[in-house]
């Protein structure tokens, strides 16, 4: 079955709203095994959504809508889609008794109202975070549509625990799909590794680039979840064989995550003294729930005397290597350690840029050490390719510590 997607907003149009719907809603078919051939943005507009639906009914079997399905009159989404596919729309007695209740009266205004008006026979989408239900029906020509809210907060979860199900069930074969993360190669040189095996049908293999990281994507189809997972491992066996400790993980989506899960199991925990990353280590750390755990503190010690004072760097330290070193960074995650009591602490020091880079110490130079009170461990981060942002280094600096 193909797939379209269409968005409706005129501040999508502006770039006021960034188009998170259409990714979401493209991730969630991407899963299914269902190939998305178009998406379309419309704005608020009701002469251009009628020839967008009417173009997008006439050559696709499945039209998924964000948006549009509010209260107010520039919310045309389901009076334009019905009338584009030849149904009227009826009054849903349970959906009117959902917003009364949501806003605890008995008589909500007309536009409240409005929102209960869905097409006739269509399968109600129940808005569990908000106002607008969303619905499921066939145009005249057997084209399913889906309608959903433009909010993502009430879109995601109505996709996933309505939507989806809605799909499934009339699918007769189930997508299961793995991913292997690869952190340290690229996306090229990993694909190329991949070469042979990418003309594979049935489980697929893709690969995708992501921030400094890639990601194989295994999919298989069967009739059942079972067997579809059982046709994908043979095949992340053997990339895993060809990459080594490259892989990372397989389906844990992020290296933080993986480094929390790791802590967790062995019981550790970790402190972290930055420089260059200002933080950003400790700041992806705790993004994971459940870093509370494993996590013990950070500190961002950006001055020498900061160094000096919080972490115990030698002077002669600073003064002789200089602040970004191998030696710098070894004396602050063995400072860290020792006066923050963790099991485990990393020192990072580097030139993220865009200036103070010299010939000796160029931009993008990184030096990441790891301790754990007895060992240190160092890793330098040596600046390729072409001129990189600020952020990148950073961002990389902090993968490269969580991949250590
Ligand atoms: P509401 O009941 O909130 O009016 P709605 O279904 O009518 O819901 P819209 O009026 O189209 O949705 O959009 C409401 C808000 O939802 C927008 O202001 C925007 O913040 C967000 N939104 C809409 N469409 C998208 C989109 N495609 N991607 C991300 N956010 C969106
Ligand atoms: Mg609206």
């Amino acid at each position: 079955m193909n797939a379209e997607i269409i968005s409706v907003g005129t501040e999508l149009l502006l770039g006021a709203v960034v188009n998170t719907d259409t990714a979401i809603v493209a991730r969630a078919l991407s899963e299914l095994g269902i190939d998305l051939m178009h998406t379309c943005v419309v704005g608020d507009n009701p002469r251009r959504l009628k020839e967008a639906v009417e173009g997008a009914i006439a050559r696709s079997g499945l039209l998924i809508m964000t948006g549009g399905l509010g209260p107010t009159t520039d919310d045309l989404t389901k009076e334009t889609t019905a009338a584009a596919a030849g149904k009227k729309l009826v009054l849903h007695e349970e959906s009117l008794r959902r917003i009364e209740n949501y806003f605890n009266e008995k008589h909500v205004s007309e536009n409240q109202a409005k929102q209960a008006w869905l097409p006739e026979g269509c399968t109600v989408l129940q808005n569990d975070n908000g106002t607008a239900p969303g619905c499921a029906f066939q145009a005249e020509n057997g084209c399913t549509i889906i309608m959903l809210p433009g909010p993502p907060s009430e879109l995601a979860p109505m996709l996933d625990n309505y939507a989806v199900p809605y799909l499934k069930k009339s699918q007769e074969y189930t997508i299961v799909s793995h991913n292997v993360h690869i952190y340290g190669r690229g996306e090229a040189p990993v694909a190329q590794m991949m070469d042979d095996l990418m003309d594979s049908e049935n489980p697929t293999l893709a690969p995708y680039a992501n921030e400094g990281e890639c990601y194989l994507r295994v999919t298989a189809k069967a009739p059942s979840h079972e067997e579809a997972d059982q046709m994908c491992w043979p095949l992340i066996e053997e990339i895993k064989k060809r990459l080594g400790n490259f892989v990372y993980s397989v389906d844990v989506d992020s290296l933080e995550e993986l480094v929390v899960k790791e802590l967790s199991a062995q019981g550790k925990t970790l402190a972290t003294a930055e420089s260059c990353t200002g933080g950003l280590l400790s700041k992806r750390i705790t993004d994971v729930s459940g870093s509370s755990g494993v996590f013990h503190m950070g500190v961002v010690t950006y001055a020498n005397e900061a160094k000096e004072a919080l972490l115990g760097v030698p002077r002669e330290v600073l003064e002789q290597h200089g602040a970004v070193s191998e030696q710098t960074a070894r004396a602050m995650a063995e400072g860290i350690v020792k006066r923050g009591g963790s099991d485990l602490g990393v020192g990072i020091t580097g030139i993220a840029g865009p200036e103070g880079g010299t010939a000796e110490k160029p931009v993008g130079l990184i030096y990441i050490a790891l301790s754990d009170g007895r060992d240190t461990w160092i890793t330098k981060r040596s600046p390729i390719g072409r001129t990189k942002s600020r952020a990148w280094h950073r961002h990389c600096a902090a993968s490269q510590a969580l991949d250590m």
